[in-house]
């Protein structure tokens, strides 16, 4: 085993080497010069960090704290599904872009066209989990959607009442882990979908508005068992002027 890990690696661990020789040498020749700060290197390698840093997936940041959720949420639950769970999906992603053809794409772009496998999951997961936790408020301002959003609902479920029930249904029904969307097609028609795993409705080429996480880590330290109370539980806390400014 040592002499294959040994075979397969040293290849890359010369090159590291021969590259952070160079770099050595050229950073201490223009130090000699007295230029560091104007080198054509620093100047690179600057720019390089330019490139590398716009091409970085990051945490969305929450605009409440871990425990004003509660009781719908709970802080250990923020502390794990964003902290953990997220964190690694955004991790997992910033390691597996790089050098590929998707390494200088946006999170849709990659989550309407990568093929299934590893990049299509975590950047699934990245663009679900941004939506999810952007869209709560410990204490909204409205309980319903009004304007356009409002209007859509009604023309297309009926009325708002009856739209919690289908979404609801369809989150408390989804088969395993996934997660129930709302969403816009082309002509601002809305629809209600369920995707598997770590999908997302751009894929299909809609425009994500609401989305109800129900992979258990979502609810099981708060509700076990009790998806149905969870779901029923996180109408309360919708920012609905988040969710209807998604609505174009
Ligand atoms: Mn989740």
């Amino acid at each position: 085993m040592l002499a294959i890990y040994t075979y397969l690696h040293a290849p890359c661990v010369l090159k590291q080497k021969t590259l952070e020789g160079r770099l050595n040498n050229l950073s201490a020749s223009a130090l000699y010069k007295n230029n560091f700060k104007n080198s054509t290197i620093m100047k690179s390698l600057l720019l390089t960090t330019s490139i590398f840093t716009l091409m970085m997936y990051e945490m969305p940041k929450l605009p409440y704290a871990n425990n004003a959720l509660e009781p719908v949420i709970s802080q250990q639950t923020i502390d794990f599904h964003y902290g953990k769970h997220l964190q690694t999906y955004v991790n997992n992603l910033n390691g597996l872009v790089p050098g590929t053809e998707f390494g200088n794409k946006d999170l849709v772009t990659i989550v309407a066209t990568a093929p299934d496998g590893a990049v299509f999951n975590n950047a699934g997961q990245v663009l679900n989990h941004t939506l999810y936790f952007l869209q709560f408020a410990p204490k909204p301002a409205k309980s319903e959607p009004t304007g356009k959003l409002a209007e859509a609902i009604n023309r297309d479920f009926g009325s708002f009442e009856n739209f919690k029930k289908e979404f609801s249904a369809a989150a408390v029904g989804l088969f395993g882990s996934g997660w129930a969307w709302l969403s816009a097609d082309k002509n601002g028609k809305l629809v209600i979908t369920k995707e598997a795993n770590g999908s997302n409705p751009v894929r299909a080429g809609l425009t994500p508005l609401l989305g109800f996480d129900v992979w258990e880590h979502s609810y099981y330290l708060d509700y076990q068992n009790r998806r149905a109370d969870h779901i029923a539980a996180l109408w309360s806390i919708i920012d609905w002027d988040v969710v209807g400014s998604r609505l174009k």
